[in-house]
């Protein structure tokens, strides 16, 4: 098995769902009003990627919000704020630790389970990292970066073991923040091997938006089977120092970028494919988007992704890949 495809977490809201959310936050429905077309958005993403026989599948996170926001109302101690300005005109929700975290039930298992029921690809459980919780948290209890982090550690690590449990042979951790602070890359590293700590499921670590160059050192140090990073944002450009430092583990190799609304053409993601692989043998390379589609529409998404799978179905037929 080579070139196996997969996506990095989230798709897009179709239409109806968006609306539904807006009315759910009004009060005008209820959640068991929502639910059911959670339930269909999740249904037409998973026929999707079958359709396209995508190796690896998600569920695509219809009923999530934000990642950080959706552990935080789903954790003892932990509270949401109202919304806050980012940057410019955007505002948004962060999490506020004001106790001892604590899981008081399984958070993601539910969707994962009845996700599961839909297909007999393996279906990849989604996990925000400890460390990206942390700093996107505001903290009213620890008083310490490091004893918040590896507090989200543990209820994350318990909640890694109940989606092994339920039978998910694929656990992925994001860490969009790994490189907020280079000066606490030993703490991503610390963190993250709790939450993976005697797993027998192959665990993933996406990031992006990262100074790479900085974290480059510590992507054979983070304790995980895979990482899955975002390379064609930025060209490819990290592909030399992979020559010249291999890796020694799997990595999911973005070819589709995400941030912009152009389909890329086929030849051009089967040429940054090519380009991977005169560095990283086929069954170490993974092919997938360079982050979550969720900001992108469903057309443009699923335009995006059908390229991606003839591109890697292209390769590996000129290769003689199986
Ligand atoms: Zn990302």
């Amino acid at each position: 098995m080579s070139l196996l495809t997969t996506t990095v977490g989230s798709f897009p809201k179709p239409p109806y769902l968006t609306k539904a959310r807006a009315q759910h936050a009004r009060g005008d429905l209820t959640h068991d009003q929502l639910r059911p077309l959670e339930e269909r958005a999740t249904k037409e993403w998973i026929a999707f990627q079958e359709d396209l026989r995508i190796d690896i599948l998600v569920d695509g996170e219809q009923y999530r919000g934000d990642m950080a926001t959706y552990f935080a109302e789903n954790l003892d101690g932990c509270e949401v704020s109202g919304l806050v300005r980012s940057y410019g005109n955007r505002y948004y929700k962060k999490p506020v630790v004001v106790g001892e975290l604590a899981r008081p039930g399984a958070i993601t298992v539910d969707w994962w389970r009845w996700t599961r029921g839909l297909t007999e690809k393996p279906l990849k459980g989604m996990l925000t990292g400890p460390y990206t919780m942390m700093d996107w948290s505001f903290d009213e209890h620890y008083g310490s970066r490091e004893e918040l982090a590896l507090a989200f550690a543990k209820v994350l690590h318990q909640e890694a073991r109940d989606l092994e449990r339920a039978g998910a042979k694929v656990i992925q951790v994001d860490e969009p923040a790994l490189s907020a602070r280079t000066d606490e890359l030993d703490l991503v590293v610390k963190a993250l091997g709790v939450v993976t700590r005697g797993l027998s499921a192959k665990t993933i670590t996406h990031t992006c938006y990262g100074n790479y160059d900085r974290v480059f050192p510590y992507f054979n140090k983070l304790p995980v089977d895979q990482i899955d990073l975002e390379m064609s944002n930025s060209g490819l450009d990290l592909l030399g120092r992979f020559r010249r430092e291999p890796l020694k583990k799997e990595i999911a190799f973005g070819v589709i970028d995400v941030h912009t609304h152009v389909v890329e053409t086929e030849a051009q993601v089967r040429e940054r494919i090519e380009r991977a692989l005169e560095t990283f043998e086929p069954a170490q390379l993974y092919i997938d988007p360079d982050c979550g589609l969720k900001t992108r529409t469903v057309e443009e998404a699923q335009a995006k992704l059908r390229v991606m799978v003839a591109a890697t179905r292209a390769t590996k037929d000129a290769r003689g890949l199986e």
